[in-house]
């Protein structure tokens, strides 16, 4: 069998235990055999973060590295302009070939604005998409476009063993440990001088205070 990969872009903006229970319970649940962790630089909906591309990568090369099963992925950081999951994805295929199954993680806040991404219809092409539930973090909610709900539709897989057997085109949607731990949060406390203790790795939090991030 081929290999089966999951990959969750992000800023990192930093890295906290929501993003890494997350990861850890999906490569779990989908019998992954990797999870890469893929910093964006210039994220094309946010503005350009208040930390550089190569701190986010160091804190999250930090909190993933006791772990065998995660990878640090800067192939974002070497390209420049916006950084586009579709190029990412392509230029993991020619990594990873046609055969491996790759399945991109996705919080349900992403997910709603997913029909903004750029050539959104054709990420789905080259990967799975597997959907996790993440608290509310304002009043709209979670809630689906009508081109959104059909796409789920059109892409929704029954059972999460299909993901195995095909390499790209499916969406699931999984249940895992709901963390309500955001970056947005965790920067506004260190703001506040608040701790920011048990939100994250203690590695990442000695880096944010050697660097004085924030
Ligand atoms: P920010 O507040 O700066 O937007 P964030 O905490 O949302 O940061 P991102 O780097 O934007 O983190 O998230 C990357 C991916 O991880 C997105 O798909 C997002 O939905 C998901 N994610 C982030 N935090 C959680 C969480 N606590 N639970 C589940 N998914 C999460
Ligand atoms: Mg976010």
């Amino acid at each position: 069998m081929s290999k089966s990969i999951g990959i969750l872009g992000g800023t990192f903006n930093p890295i906290h235990f929501g993003h890494l229970r997350m990861a850890q319970e999906l490569a779990e649940d989908l019998a992954l055999n990797e999870v890469r962790f893929i910093p964006a630089s210039n994220p094309p909906h946010k503005n350009t973060p208040s930390v550089s591309a190569q701190h986010r990568a160091a804190m999250v090369q930090l909190a993933i590295e006791s772990n065998p099963l995660f990878k640090l992925d800067t192939r974002e950081l070497h390209r420049s302009g916006a950084s586009y999951t579709l190029d990412t994805l392509q230029s993991l295929r020619e990594d990873l070939g046609h055969e491996a199954s790759i399945t991109l993680f996705m919080g349900s806040d992403a997910f709603t604005k997913f029909d903004t991404w750029h050539r959104w219809q054709e990420i789905i092409q080259l990967c799975h998409i597997a959907l996790v539930p993440r608290p509310q973090t304002n009043v709209e909610g979670h809630k689906l476009s009508k081109n959104l709900e059909t796409f789920l539709h059109n892409h929704y897989a029954e059972h999460r063993d299909e993901l195995h057997d095909a390499p790209a085109g499916l969406i699931t949607m999984r249940q895992i440990t709901v963390l309500a731990i955001s970056s947005t949060a965790i920067r506004h406390a260190l703001q506040q001088k608040n701790t920011i203790r048990y939100l994250m790795p203690d590695s990442v939090i000695d880096y944010i205070k050697l660097h004085q991030l924030y």
